[in-house]
Order: C-alpha cells, then structure tokens, then sequence
C-alpha cells in the first residue's frame, strides 16, 4: 500500500536520514522505535511533506511521487490519503473539540457543515470524548486533547495515520487512555505508522517492529522476532536500556 524507498535528508551538515526504504501493507499496525536523534520523527515528516526530503520516492497505492521534488498537486494527493497526529496534538486552541475534528472536513474535504459535523461528532465519540464536543482545548486534559488529534485524523477516514510520539509529551498518568484509544482504532483494521517510546504498544499492537538507529534501519520483524530474538547489537543495546 505505501512503500518508500531511498529517502535522504539532511539539515545542513547533519545527515539524519540516509537512504530508508519502508513498506507498509493495508492493515499493518508498524511501529518505529529507536534512540533520540535517529531520524524517527523527520522520517515521518518527510513521509507527509512536513519537511522535504533530500531525496527518495513513496509509492501510496497508484500514486508514485518523488519526495524531493513533487508538485502542489501531488503534495496535496498525498496528503488526502495520509493523516499526522502530533506529539503536541497542533489543535486550534480558539476552536472547540468539534470545530478542530470538522476544520479538516470543511476545508480540506469541501465537506457541509452539517456533513462534518455529523462525521465529527462520531469520531469523537469513537475517542470517548462525546460529553465534550464543546469543549475549548484549555479546557481539556492533554490526554483528551490528543484524544481529539486521534479523532481529527479517523474523522479524515486516510488510507494511513502517521503518530508521531503521541503520548511523549503526556504526564505518565495520561499515557494509558492514548495507548487504549489507538489499540482500539488498531484493532478495526486502521493502517497506522507510529513512532513511540512505548514499548509496550510495540509489543501488543505492532505486527512489524523498525528499529532505527543513525538514520538508517538497522533491524525489522515481527514484534516478536524483535524483543526476542534481536539480531543486531544496536537493537540488543537498545532494548536492554528501554525494558
Ligand atoms: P526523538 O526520539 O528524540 O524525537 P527522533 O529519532 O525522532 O528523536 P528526529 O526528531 O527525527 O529524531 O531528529 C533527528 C535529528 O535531526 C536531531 O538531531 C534533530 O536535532 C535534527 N533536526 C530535526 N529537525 C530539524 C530541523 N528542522 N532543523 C535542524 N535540525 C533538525
């Protein structure tokens, strides 16, 4: 469904990325673990045009498009089959929960208000967040408000959710409901990449594991193969310093 081939990036003279290749099937839950500073998050962001890679290429389907150098158009056919949830949620704050799931609806999809509002409210609902359609995110915990980021993006129904950390910038005690939220969208058959400290997720949820190490791949398997079995002695350290 989505392969990704070759993809380089660079900020200034620091090589982050160094010629990644990635694939991913319909249904696949593929979680990216490895240390701060491996390219994780930049990876993901150059997947959906948030930065511009140096070089690569990404197959969505029919689609093909050159990471480096795609048009307006073909950033934008892209970014009608994928949907980015954040590690700081990026919500409106003058918005509430509602507005912030239906703005994407709206204004991305061409969608009536009274069609957004429809498929938004059952997407919050979805989160566990249908007493709260009104509220601002000031007035949400930040379990709740990534909560609505998740809604956001199912409400986009994409063929892919990227997540990127999205319970690393959460008090400890509001990872759990986060985790529970994206288990359970895992679970319907959402095709999720996700980039997380949370081994635990990996473990549960994951049916392929990447580790990345110096911006390149290092290892990858089945969610078992890699917290068992590791083959690599990057991947070996790593997880003994994590578990
Ligand atoms: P973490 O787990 O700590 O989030 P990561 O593996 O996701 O790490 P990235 O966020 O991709 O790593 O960052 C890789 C490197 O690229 C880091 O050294 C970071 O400082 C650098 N970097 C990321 N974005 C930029 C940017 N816009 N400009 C300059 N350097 C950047």
């Amino acid at each position: 469904m989505l392969n990704i081939q070759n993809v380089h990036k660079s900020f200034g003279e620091n090589k982050i990325l160094k010629g990644v290749d990635l694939f991913i099937d319909k249904g696949d839950v593929v979680v990216i673990l490895g240390p701060s500073g491996s390219g994780k998050t930049t990876l993901l962001r150059c997947i959906n045009f948030l930065e511009r890679a140096d070089k690569g290429s990404a197959n969505f389907g029919e689609i093909s498009v050159d990471l480096h150098s795609a048009s307006k158009k073909e950033i934008h056919q892209i970014r009608q089959k994928t949907a980015f949830v954040f590690q700081n949620y990026n919500l409106f704050n003058n918005k509430t929960a509602l507005e912030n799931v239906t703005e994407g609806l709206i204004i991305g999809r061409q969608m009536t208000k009274k069609e957004a509002t429809k498929i938004g409210t059952a997407a919050l609902d979805r989160v566990g967040l249908s007493t709260k359609y009104d509220a601002y995110p000031s007035e949400l915990s930040g379990g709740q408000q990534q909560r609505v980021g998740i809604a956001r993006a199912i409400a986009l129904t994409p063929d892919i959710i990227l997540f990127d950390e999205p319970t690393s910038a959460l008090d400890p005690e509001l990872v759990g409901e986060v985790l529970a939220v994206m288990k359970d969208i895992a679970k319907d058959g959402t095709t999720m990449l996700v980039v997380t400290h949370e081994t635990s997720f990996a473990r549960d949820v994951a049916n392929k594991v990447i580790f990345m190490d110096g911006g390149t791949i290092v290892e990858e398997g089945t969610a078992h193969d890699i917290f068992t079995t590791p083959k690599e002695e990057r991947t070996k350290k790593f997880l003994k310093r994590v578990i």
